[in-house]
């Protein structure tokens, strides 16, 4: 039974327009308290919720975006864009998604070597801990006056840092500086310790975020100051990467190269949009401004952190931009390949740059994992 709407339409009940649009009308009363999706009319005397039939394209759309898992705040906003924008937004939340996904994914891959490698211990005491051997270079480069990158390999920790603007250079160095105690905190093997890690690796970031933000202020200016860091640090069977910002880490492993960072950068974030192809952002002018970065802003950056695997064999490429700039993935792939120990491999991987015009300061750390 219907009741006359706007224009003399005939208006839906709420229990039919739950029916026509696969809403609960539980789901419905609680849109319309946030104002998703208000009724047409609220009968003032009884209080009953009525909908135009034009509302049910709209209704659809937000079941469909609940099943798609997205946050009510969310779907507020998308459904008030016009479709270009609102797909454009669909998109960015699902790749968001997938990132998200594949973070617990490698989680997930790591506690469940974790738990199969302690297993075996019970059987087999020779145990089988990876040893890493690390080095690292940085260099000016042949265009830039001074050298704002800073990188660090001990026996446990392996960091590179691009700092930028008036104090970038005691920004990056600072930055390293933070992680580099985590050298003698022992490795633990228990298990909450691996996880625990990420806790203390956490807190060095957030302190060398203030103290990157306190060398800015101290040499105020009227350009930003801040600095990138990615860093892995070995834990008792595996290792912690951290990752703020556009320098990168790479694996070789079974003489296959895997980017396993993210540049935090807009141009990564549109190509996620399908704003821009990988080529576009290559050369895009606007390629290094970065959404994430140690320093700048207020509120402390949220790093990317995450545990991940590690296996007999494995090598690991921490860079700047300045390095993956000029240098191609096939390129880094077989200089990795080619070099019989870390030093070796970032002297190469150096030369390289310097011999493709090294316009930027450029800095590797290089770990082989040794059983
Ligand atoms: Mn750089």
């Amino acid at each position: 039974m219907g009741t006359q709407g706007r224009a003399g339409e005939d208006m839906l009940t709420i229990g039919a327009f739950a029916r026509a649009s696969r809403l609960s009308p539980k789901a419905l009363r609680l849109y319309d308290e946030l104002a998703l999706l208000p009724p047409a009319r609220v009968d003032p005397a009884t209080g009953y919720r009525y909908y135009a039939p034009d509302q049910l394209d709209r209704a659809r759309t937000v079941a469909w975006l609940r099943r798609l898992g997205m946050p009510l705040a969310r779907i507020r906003r998308v459904v008030a864009l016009e479709a270009t924008a609102a797909a454009r937004e669909i998109r960015a939340f699902w790749a968001e998604v997938e990132a998200d996904t594949a973070v617990r994914r490698d989680l997930a891959t790591f506690l469940v070597g974790q738990l199969s490698q302690s297993s075996r211990k019970d059987t087999d005491m020779t145990g089988s801990t990876i040893e890493l051997r690390c080095a690292a270079l940085s260099d000016r480069g042949l265009v830039r006056s001074a050298n704002q990158d800073a990188v660090h390999a001990g026996t446990r920790v392996l960091a590179v840092a691009d700092g930028f603007g008036p104090s970038g250079g005691p920004a990056s160095a600072a930055a390293v500086a933070a992680l580099v105690p985590l050298e003698d905190r022992a490795p633990s093997d228990a298990f909450d310790g691996e996880l625990g890690v990420l806790g203390v690796l956490a807190d060095a970031v957030r302190e060398a975020h203030r103290t990157v933000g306190a060398i800015a202020r101290a040499h105020p200016s009227g350009e930003e100051s801040g600095t990138t860091l990615t860093a892995l640090v070995q834990t008792g069977a595996g290792l912690a990467l951290v990752h703020i910002g556009d320098s990168r880490a790479y694996l070789l492993r079974d003489g296959e190269l895997f980017l396993i960072t993210q540049d935090h950068t807009l141009v990564r974030s549109m190509v996620d949009e399908g704003r821009l192809t990988p080529e576009e952002a290559a050369t895009h002018p606007q390629r290094s401004l970065l959404l994430k970065a140690l320093g700048g802003g207020e509120a402390p950056p949220v790093p990317d952190l995450r545990l991940h695997d590690v296996r007999p064999g494995d090598r690991f490429l921490l860079c700047s931009d300045g390095v993956f700039g000029v240098i191609t993935p096939e390129a880094l792939r077989e200089t990795l390949l080619a070099s019989p120990d870390p030093l070796s491999a970032a002297r190469s991987v150096i030369d390289l740059a310097l011999a493709s015009g090294a316009p930027d300061n450029i800095s590797c750390a290089v770990a082989h994992a040794t059983s």
